[in-house]
């Protein structure tokens, strides 16, 4: 059965990750729209500024986690953050690295260049075994280089410095500019990034993702691993052909790698009945196939609807706080 041409779960998957993305499009011309107001002089807001447009500041996210554990306080400045990098962790630690093949809008449009690549150029490009192995570790180190500049060297008294300066307050109007006011290194850089994806699977999450990295070590301790009956598996290999992360999947029961987003493709493209499947390693009948994206989706929501509840969502800063804001940003660019 197919729908949309497509196999149930890959279908399922698709519709979740642009559902996602039409929303984080949404939230980014809502936040447009809400600086607009500001670079105008408007009196008051277009559109109220939506607090979700802090998903773009991991690094600041990861400063605010840390003020978190020093204060035991979430910094109000951009608490959204926050809870949205807190709520992307748990669901990597309970449901592998779902995040980045179910919601991610990178994630989503890198696989879309790699789709136009191959109906450009016939197929993607795989890059040698060596050469791949190495290239997948400089994700990990720039991993490294953020936990040691920000959770291992910087100073707890230096922490509310930085989140309460105008630098992190207007990070979200920076962020902003970077995309609608492009330098030419930002789109140069930025071409050459589509251009790799477009010639190889998942250029940037496989490689130089750093987010990606940290989900993926999260996501060791995930109880939900997909897992292969080995007596009913044929051996065809086709769920290793097909898994965008290059897994063995056939030569093992269990898949433990950090590098397993959880798409489900293996699962699709096996042929066998009750062979493969996502699954809690203490599960052991199978599991009905819209399990897995109900744990991933409603995980995410949850975090996100906890924020909110709790208080910890909607900036502090005022309408009246931005337009001060907006003065500084020219001289806050570095
Ligand atoms: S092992 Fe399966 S679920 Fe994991 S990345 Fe490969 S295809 Fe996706
Ligand atoms: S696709 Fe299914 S049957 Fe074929 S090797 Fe993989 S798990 Fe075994």
């Amino acid at each position: 059965m197919t729908i949309f041409g497509q196999k149930p779960i890959i279908a399922i998957r698709t519709i979740v990750q642009w559902c996602f993305l039409f929303w984080i499009v949404g939230i980014g011309v809502r936040f447009g729209l809400f600086v607009y107001s500001l670079e105008i002089g408007a009196a008051a807001p277009l559109v109220s500024r939506p607090p979700g447009v802090e998903g773009f500041l991991p690094i600041g996210a990861l400063v605010s986690l840390k003020y978190m554990l020093f204060s035991g306080t979430v910094h109000p400045v951009h608490p959204a953050a926050l809870i949205i990098f807190l709520s992307i962790l748990l669901m990597s630690m309970l449901a592998k690295k779902s995040f980045c093949s179910w919601i991610c809008p990178v994630g989503t449009l890198s696989e879309v260049a790699s789709k136009l690549g191959k109906s450009l150029f016939g197929r993607n490009f795989k890059i040698w075994r060596w050469p791949d192995f190495f290239l997948r570790g400089i994700k990990y180190l720039l991993l490294v280089f953020f936990i040691k500049l920000i959770l291992l060297d910087m100073p707890g008294e230096a922490l509310g410095g930085f989140l309460d300066a105008p630098y992190w307050a207007a990070s979200d109007i920076k962020m902003l500019h970077f995309f609608t006011r492009m330098s030419v290194t930002t789109m140069v850089v930025l071409a050459m990034l589509t251009l790799l994806s477009l010639l190889f699977k998942n250029f940037w999450c496989r490689y130089l993702c750093p987010y990606g990295a940290l989900l993926g070590l999260a996501s060791l301790v995930s109880p939900f691993k997909i897992r292969r009956n080995a007596s009913n598996c044929t051996g065809c290999q086709r769920c290793s052909a097909a898994c965008p992360a290059t897994i063995a999947v056939h030569a093992s029961t269990t898949v433990s790698t950090p590098e397993c987003t959880g798409c489900l493709t293996c699962v699709a493209h096996c042929p066998g009945k009750n062979v493969l499947a996502m699954q809690p390693v203490f599960w052991r009948r199978p599991l009905p196939v819209w399990i897995y994206p109900s744990v991933v989706v409603s995980l995410f929501l949850a975090g996100i609807g906890v924020g909110m509840v709790s208080g910890h969502w909607s900036s502090s800063l005022s309408y009246e706080d931005y337009r001060r804001l907006l003065s500084l940003v020219p001289y806050l660019s570095h």
